[in-house]
């Protein structure tokens, strides 16, 4: 017997129509890359991307085609999503932060027949576009007064937009249709495209917006300081107008000072973002002695949120911190650390460790960690595998077929970390399988001892890297940028560091150094390191 409901299909679109419908006159906010702030709507967002999916179909754009976006998050980036996935095609986020070269990579692996791009980055477009020759459009996120001059045969989005009317009606789509393209920043290989459905869209904004986890109403003031470009900009274009949710949005600038403009002077309760960019934020107010009155919440993931943060934000400011971990290919929401009725009570160091920890997962996402033969292993807070899982916003394959070797014939995906689950299903990342140092047949995690590290009052930032050892295998080097004006002595640290970890674990040299290199994510690039590192000589070899 069949369920007799409708089949009321999972749609992006429907988003936005919901959004304008019945919170039109809702703000979008935005730091243009102009310079002054910006206001409009959702009615306004809702009707100039039916404006854009016409002018795209004037453009012969349908069905399946893959249209680029480069441009920080601004209403204009956000009426392209909707315009784009409303006449049937592919929003293709572009990370500009990427060498060019991988973009252009990115850009014909994907097949971008336009781009709409912000101003900042038409130098950019300039380098690669004649080395993609699947591109036939560029539109420059602006009006014609702004249009700077360029090699480049290039249009204002407001003139551009202005040849097409309103009158529009969303292009029939199956829910399962590709709605978006974003790839993984290649951390940890070549860059693989992660393709979202509308289906998949939809209910990933059903799991982030639920108290357990980003917890958006309409009431909700929020602010994705985490750029659109970044693994499906965490959602939070769908989230928001899902619930109508105000939405603030950054532009180019996330500098301390910009971002403590925004979350104060528009009054913003909740935000997501990687860690790097709260300790800006954290050492701004250190600095100007400001306070976060309106903010309730910030989600932080990305990358393992070192506890100092944690502590700034919950001791001083007064703000929730929900670590959160999830991928470019998890849509990206993975599992969630929030207060559980057996945690609630926590204070203090308690509280603090439990935050080091990713969480659980929502309904939704399924979870286990297994060793290498893909036994299960059990959930006892300990015992670290690999970490698999599956939902209906986890990806199945990556565009192009490569990769497959990430997916098993039961639907779980390889994240490629390294994590271990407790009873209370609270998943805790030790590693990625990629750097997790092997001494002996045993796993040391590099994640524990950079926290541990951090936490020394002298050290900016730490990473830990196995080194080349001839009993060993391979030990932990630790590798270290010093607080500015201050001079810890490698003994001094090691000795911090004594007692906290298992004797085995301790690193058996540090070396400090001016700077460690990130992605373009902001991460640590643990394999540049590596090569950096290849020829080092541990004292205990
Ligand atoms: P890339 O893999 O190219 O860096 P992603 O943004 O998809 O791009 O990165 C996902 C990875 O980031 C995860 O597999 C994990 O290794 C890491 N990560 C994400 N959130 C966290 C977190 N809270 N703690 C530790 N690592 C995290």
């Amino acid at each position: 017997m069949l369920g007799l409901m409708q089949d009321w299909p999972l749609l992006c679109t429907k988003v936005i129509d919901h959004a304008a419908e019945n919170h039109g006159g809702r703000e979008v906010v935005s730091r243009s890359v102009e310079g002054p702030i910006h206001r409009t709507n959702y009615r306004t967002v809702r009707t100039r991307a039916l404006q854009l999916a016409k002018r795209l179909e004037m453009e012969g754009v349908g069905r399946g085609d893959r249209i680029a976006t480069m441009a920080w998050n601004t209403w204009r980036h956000l009426e392209c999503w909707y315009g784009i996935l409303g006449v049937g095609a592919v929003y293709h986020t572009l990370n500009p932060r990427l060498f060019p070269d991988q973009i252009a990579w990115i850009m014909n692996d994907a097949q971008d027949r336009m781009v709409f791009a912000d101003l900042t980055f038409l130098p950019i477009l300039e380098a690669i576009a004649p080395r993609v020759p699947s591109l036939k459009r560029i539109v420059v996120l602006t009006d014609a007064a702004h249009l700077p001059q360029t090699t480049l045969d290039v249009v204002a989005y407001e003139d551009w937009l202005a040849e097409a009317d309103e009158d529009f009606r969303w292009v029939a789509m199956d829910e399962r249709d590709a709605a978006g393209m974003c790839y993984t920043s290649g951390t940890t290989g070549s860059p693989k495209g992660v393709v979202y459905s509308h289906r998949s869209n939809i209910l990933h904004s059903f799991i982030a917006i639920q108290p357990d986890a980003m917890n958006l109403s309409s009431m909700s003031r929020a602010m994705p300081v985490v750029p659109l470009f970044h693994a499906n900009g965490w959602g939070i274009a769908f989230s928001c107008p899902m619930v109508g949710a105000t939405m603030i949005l950054p532009g180019p600038k996330m500098d301390g000072a910009s971002i403590c403009e925004l979350l104060v002077g528009e009054r913003v309760t909740f935000s997501a973002a990687v860690p790097t960019v709260w300790l800006m934020l954290l050492q701004h107010l250190e600095k100007t002695g400001g306070a976060l009155p309106d903010l309730g919440r910030v989600v932080i993931g990305g990358a393992a949120c070192p506890r100092v943060v944690t502590e700034a934000f919950e001791t001083r400011y007064g703000v929730e911190v929900v670590h959160a971990w999830g991928m470019t290919e998890t849509s990206p929401l993975g599992t969630l650390n929030t207060a559980k009725p057996e945690t609630g009570h926590q204070t203090g160091a308690e509280l603090f460790d439990r935050k080091q920890k990713q969480g659980q997962v929502p309904f939704g996402v399924e979870m286990k960690v297994t060793d290498d033969e893909n036994r299960e292993l059990p959930r006892d807070g300990r015992t670290f595998g690999r970490l698999k899982v599956r939902g209906p916003a986890v990806s199945s394959a990556y565009h192009g077929g490569s990769g497959q070797e990430a997916f098993d014939a039961e639907g779980w995906f390889d994240t490629g970390d390294v994590a271990h689950i407790d009873a209370n299903g609270t998943m805790q990342i030790t590693d990625r399988a990629k750097d997790v140092i092997k001494s002996g047949g045993e796993w040391i995690s590099t994640i524990d001892l950079e926290n541990l590290a951090v936490g020394h009052p002298d050290v900016q930032e730490a990473a830990v890297i196995g080194v080349a050892h001839p009993k060993w295998d391979e030990r932990p080097l630790l590798v270290v940028v010093r607080r500015e004006g201050t001079d810890v002595s490698r003994e001094a640290l090691l000795e911090f560091l004594a007692g906290k970890v298992a004797k085995w674990w301790m690193p058996d040299d540090i070396a400090f150094v001016e700077e460690i290199p990130h992605t373009a994510t902001g991460k640590i690039q643990k394999m540049a390191l590596r090569q950096q590192f290849a020829d080092y000589r541990l004292p205990t070899a």
